[in-house]
């Protein structure tokens, strides 16, 4: 006994009693789908990206590498399921975790959106000292400032940057931090100023 690819009802001959597709309909019907989750999953990871680019949380780096830790296994699970569903073996139930994970990473552009947009605490001022920059180019582009930290037990804190502000800021000067709270707790950075 298979379930049906398209509707995941039991199906015992080849077309299925449920919704009338035969096992090569449903098998083109489940690909498309897939096709589609797959697309909504990227745009949705690259609207978190866009988010934390816009809002960008303290703990960035964290940010970027929890996202791709979803990311990557995701995909894999997609494609787990499509090679599964060519070979004509079970995927009913791989294929609802992988239902269950694309709408995430919109939830979580919303949730870094909603912290900081409706944030309308004033801001912390923190001077902290440049310690270091780096950037990094590619499809992403990161750009970090190094600086000393104000929070207890961190000893620098990596703040994600515009190009422009990382031209203007060097190593040993002095800025202004810029440090909101966060409407549901995710501290962010609203901006670096020179004092
Ligand atoms: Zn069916």
């Amino acid at each position: 006994m298979i379930r049906c690819l398209n509707c995941g009802a039991d199906r015992s001959a080849d077309t299925c009693d449920s919704c009338g597709l035969n096992s090569a309909v449903a098998e083109l019907s489940l690909r498309k789908k897939l096709l589609n989750r797959t697309g909504m999953f990227v745009l949705g990871a690259l609207a978190f990206v866009a988010a934390s680019v816009w809002y960008p949380p303290v703990e960035a780096d964290n940010v970027l590498i929890f996202i791709g830790a979803l990311f990557f296994p995701t995909l894999g699970l997609a494609i787990l399921v499509e090679r599964r569903a060519l070979r004509h073996r079970e995927v009913e139930a791989l294929k609802r975790i992988y239902y269950g994970l694309v709408p995430i990473p919109w939830l979580l552009a919303i949730l870094l959106v909603t912290n900081g947009a409706l944030d309308r605490q004033p801001p912390q001022i923190e001077e902290e000292r440049i310690v270091g920059k780096f950037a990094m180019a590619g499809a992403l582009p990161i750009r970090r400032l190094v600086v000393t930290s104000w929070r207890d037990g961190h000893r620098f804190e990596h703040i994600a940057i515009d190009r422009t502000d990382f031209d203007n800021f060097h190593s040993g000067e002095f800025v202004k931090v810029k440090v909101e709270d966060g409407l549901v707790g995710i501290p962010w950075v609203a901006g670096v100023s020179i004092p």
